[in-house]
């Protein structure tokens, strides 16, 4: 398989090289050059294969050529292992035709495990066959940095550097990072805000003298390894409700568009989805375009569901690029004119094009609240923030009732206890058994300077397990 970029100027990469990739060197994003196919029936014969032999059938073309299929199968049986539920991704029930798809049975409690848990395996297995190590420097606002290090942390050819801002994350979010202990695990507070944590990553890609060599690896969401990882959930839920021979609905919490760009490629690949929802909170972007055809920045609110705070969505460009019919110069053209802060449009049969797929809704906290509330009281489940945007938007723009609608449940609640609180259900929250004793745990975690020279000058003294570069 080769991945092209979607401003069409960057070398076409394997999986290999494009795992280890992060941005094209155009500035795009790495997507497929051919998607898979697969054909009614053989869909209908995975059905009730467990989550990691689906797993091994839906991205095996995605790696072919790189990963022979007896070490993949064997990866992705080590992956799912972990989870702490034996279907991995159940599904539960809230109504008539409308179910949660629970993502948050894994380590660190969000849907980000079933793709961090199997990136951190590939790449310690594509470096230990090359011989190479590489640093990874991410930036978190939560649940991305955990899940990040929790994938990585046995992994021997990767060191790991998270940088959140500090005193600005939840205490349970922080705990799940610096409770984790490894010679080749480095959690940084950077006194100020999320954005400047993330400026410094980006700054750290741009110029890389400062790890003298070493490769930098990313693990946002523009990684594709993420994206193709994602994909498998979506047959799975289908294939539990009657699919392929009936078509399925997907309402999805959504940031940075990533996780729903997997769902629209699980149609592509042949698995009959009717509807996508794009469910946002008040950070809006993606809702103002789906809705009016405006794809423009506006200022960045703090809500109750802070894993979909984001003013630009970045895996948007992978969609605007099919939209475009794969004009890599169109793309970016688009994002030139969207860097000038001028916002764009698309033309009309683009924009009428995709919502033929795709519905949206943006829910504001005072919803969020009641939706948590409502759901409690209707079923007994208690949903964390995410999840509500989900359902209030499912709820709202649902097409069909004779359609199964299914909600992404993209977190715990015990994650997001303000919201709960807010949302006034009386229950009290309970960390699962293995992060019982998280209160207690030691933390180690290095505060820094908001200063890009400070944190680039630790990471080539840490970053060959904890020794330098
Ligand atoms: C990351 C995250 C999202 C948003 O997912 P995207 O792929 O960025 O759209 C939604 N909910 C939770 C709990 C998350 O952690």
């Amino acid at each position: 398989m080769r991945y092209i970029s979607t401003r069409g100027q960057a070398p076409a990469l394997n999986f290999e090289d494009v795992l280890l990739a992060g941005l094209a060197t155009d500035g795009g994003l790495y997507v497929p050059e051919n998607l898979p196919r697969f054909t009614q029936e053989e869909i209908a014969s995975w059905a009730g294969l467990p989550y990691h032999e689906l797993a091994f059938r839906v991205m095996r073309p995605f790696v072919s050529g790189s990963i022979p299929d007896a070490d993949f199968k064997k990866i992705l049986e080590e992956t799912y292992g972990v989870f702490s539920h034996n279907a991995v991704a159940p599904l539960r029930q809230l109504n008539g035709n409308e179910w949660v798809l629970e993502l948050f049975h894994g380590p660190t409690l969000a849907f980000k495990d079933f793709a961090l848990q199997l990136l951190g395996r590939l790449l310690d297995y594509v470096l230990e066959k090359r011989g190479e190590r590489v640093v990874i420097v991410g930036a978190t606002s939560g649940d991305t940095g955990s899940a990040a290090i929790e994938g990585c942390k046995h992994c021997e050819n990767v060191d790991i550097f998270i940088l959140h801002p500090h005193n600005r994350v939840s205490e349970v979010q922080r705990r799940q990072m610096t409770t984790l202990f490894g010679e080749n695990i480095h959690n940084i507070a950077i006194e100020g805000n999320f954005d400047d944590c993330q400026e410094m990553v980006k700054a750290s890609f741009a110029d890389q003298s400062f790890l003298k060599g070493t490769r930098l690896v990313a693990v946002n969401s523009i990684n594709w390894a993420r994206i193709m990882a994602q994909i498998v959930y979506y047959f799975h839920a289908a294939l539990q409700l009657g699919g392929p021979a009936r078509s399925v609905s997907f309402s999805v919490p959504t940031g940075n568009f990533g996780d729903i760009f997997a769902g629209y490629l699980a149609r592509n690949m042949g698995l009959p989805i009717n509807q996508l929802i794009v469910a946002t909170n008040r950070n809006d972007i993606l809702h103002r375009f789906m809705s009016g055809n405006q794809y423009v920045k506006e200022t960045l609110h703090a809500t109750l569901s802070p894993s979909m705070d984001i003013m630009v969505s970045s895996n948007f460009e992978r969609l605007l690029f099919d939209l475009h019919g794969r004009n890599g110069a169109a793309i970016a053209g688009l994002m030139d004119n969207f860097k000038q802060g001028g916002g764009f449009s698309v033309e009309q049969e683009r924009w009428t094009e995709a919502r033929k797929l795709f519905d949206s809704l943006a829910v504001d906290d005072a919803q969020t609240c009641e939706t948590i509330a409502e759901v409690y009281e209707q079923t007994g489940e208690l949903l964390d923030p995410h999840t509500a945007i989900g359902v209030k938007a499912a709820r709202e723009c649902r097409r069909s009732l004779d359609i199964p609608m299914v909600i992404l449940g993209t977190a715990h609640p015990v994650k997001f206890p303000d919201a709960v609180e807010k949302a006034g259900v009386g229950k009290a929250l309970e960390l699962p058994a293995h992060l019982s004793d998280l209160f207690e745990r030691d933390e180690r975690c290095t505060v820094l300077p908001n200063d890009l020279k400070a944190v680039q000058a630790f990471v080539s003294q840490h970053g060959n397990r904890g020794k330098p570069l």
